[in-house]
């Protein structure tokens, strides 16, 4: 009897994964991107919709890795496979953990988003319906389509790839491509970009060891390798997208232009929304085979000379490094228990960040983040070199102005940074109180009147008011979020610090 309930039930939920891998892809036909022409902003476009969809571009490579520590991936050999529902389940930590750091009004819909990502994930990685997929697929796949900045995105990556000793290793890296690449071929883009034998060849030609910054030089470079071209549009796509200019289209004549702006270098004054332009739209003299220019932004005749101005005035080059230098040699793990102590935390205000959240109901949680960091793992290593990175920087520019071999000051450097932690550790909890605060306020504010007289002006004038009010309140949210972020880094920066002048 039993045998067969479940029996029925895996019929349902297979019709039901094959109903939502249909609504995915039937929903992402209807954006007509295939009209795109250039296969590049093809794949780049439906990725980016397939990552939106399911809610993945609000999630970064750091949310991703909790997710794996929760689920212990991180103490995984890369090959050993698991089931389709210890996938559900790390999916199930990202999404929750998601909601737990939107605003109540923004929360996402979480079983939704685990059945498409799922359901996505296995049409490119099980397309048989074996049921099975390796720790390496989940890590590679779910580090390439998830948002956040790619630079840390390829640093995790590189993490997964290369040797203790910071060096690529060739087979791993066309294991990533030979998995990443599926990326583009199911949503169709595999005549362009599908592993091929070559692929590994092509994107690092004659290079006897691949390090960090190698790695990172040559993905992020212009033009990037042209299997993974579609990548790093993916994230200029999303930076842009909800740029403004204040220009018409001169196709389509919609008022203004979101995303990239195109512009005619022959045809004056010539200028095309992305839409138009990635679909060869061309009207009047101007034809798709003139040379257009990407811009990214839009700046107002005024500020466009302003800004000649003070070029022409400075001699220093603008040009900024595509990444930061990294060391060569991977760090020791950083031990982030002492950073922050783990303090009792409400519902209201553990959406907050990664380090000091507590873990979530999942089944497959470890009980305490904070407990669990004090292993030795790869993912962490990546937290400790950023910190490193700083930590040095620091350490050279405090260099600078002591006085050689006083051990004196030393010591007295040691006392202020304690004195520094201390304030920064109460600067962080201030933060806390305020945003609570501020939460409890953006609930009231986005609490719908209970008054129904709509023609009354009054009321009107103050709805609108409490409107405005609370988007400020989410940007000062988001705005508190960030500062906090950044004291994490500048506690953990500390404490290296602190740990290396205490030693000596
Ligand atoms: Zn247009
Ligand atoms: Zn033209």
């Amino acid at each position: 009897m039993v045998h067969s309930e479940g029996m029925i039930e895996d019929c349902g939920r297979s019709g039901d994964i094959m109903a939502e891998r249909r609504q995915l892809f039937a929903e992402m036909r209807a954006q007509e991107l295939d009209s795109i022409r250039l296969s590049t902003y093809r794949t780049a476009c439906k990725l980016r919709f397939v990552q939106k969809k399911c809610n993945l571009h609000l999630v970064d490579i750091w949310n991703v890795i909790e997710a794996f520590r929760e689920n212990g991936l991180n103490t995984m050999d890369l090959n050993t496979e698991f089931t389709v529902a210890r996938l559900e389940a790390i999916l199930s930590t990202i999404f929750y953990q998601l909601n737990k750091r939107m605003p109540t009004t923004h929360q996402i819909n979480v079983e939704q988003s685990i059945s498409l990502l799922l359901n996505f994930l296995l049409a490119a990685y099980d397309p048989e319906g074996l049921g099975k997929m390796s720790v390496f697929v989940v890590k590679m796949a779910l580090a390439t389509i998830c948002g956040g900045k790619i630079l840390d995105k390829l640093r995790y990556i590189f993490s997964q790839i290369s040797d203790p000793g910071g060096i690529m290793v060739y087979s791993q890296f066309d294991q990533f491509l030979r998995e990443v690449l599926k990326l583009p071929m199911t949503v169709f883009e595999g005549p362009s970009f599908g592993y091929t034998e070559q692929a590994t060849r092509t994107c690092f030609a004659q290079q006897k060891k691949v390090s960090l910054n190698t790695f990172l030089d040559t993905m992020m470079s212009d033009p990037p390798p042209q299997c993974l071209v579609w990548l790093p549009l993916m994230h200029r796509l999303a930076n842009v997208e909800n740029v403004f200019h204040p220009v018409e289209c001169s196709y389509c004549h919609s008022e203004s232009i979101m995303g990239f702006r195109y512009r005619c270098q022959q045809c004056h004054n010539y200028q095309l929304c992305q839409d138009c332009f990635w679909r060869g739209h061309a009207s009047g003299s101007h034809s798709n085979q003139h040379q257009m220019k990407e811009y990214t932004s839009w700046k107002s005749p005024a500020k466009k000379l302003s800004n000649a101005l003070s070029k022409s005035l400075s001699c220093a080059s603008s040009r900024e490094p595509l990444h930061p230098m990294f060391p060569d040699m991977p760090e020791k793990p950083l031990n982030l228990a002492h950073i922050v102590p783990p303090r009792p935390m409400n519902s209201t205000n553990d959406f907050m960040l990664s380090h000091s959240m507590p873990t979530s109901g999942n089944p497959y949680s470890t009980k305490n983040l904070l407990e669990s960091s004090s292993r030795q793992e790869e993912e962490h290593s990546l937290i400790a070199r950023y910190a490193s990175r700083l930590a040095s920087d620091a350490a050279a520019a405090q260099q600078q102005q002591r006085v050689p071999n006083d051990i004196s000051f030393s010591l007295d450097a040691n006392k202020q940074q304690r004195q520094l932690i201390a304030e920064l550790e109460s600067k962080n909890r201030e933060i806390l109180q305020e945003i609570q605060r501020l939460r409890v306020q953006h609930e009231q504010a986005s609490q719908p009147p209970t008054c129904t007289s709509q023609q009354n002006p009054t009321l009107l004038a103050e709805l609108r008011l409490l409107r405005q009010r609370k988007d400020e309140l989410e940007q000062r949210m988001s705005a508190l979020q960030e500062s906090r972020r950044e004291l994490m880094v500048q506690l953990e920066q500390l404490m290296l610090l602190l740990k290396t002048y205490g030693d000596s």
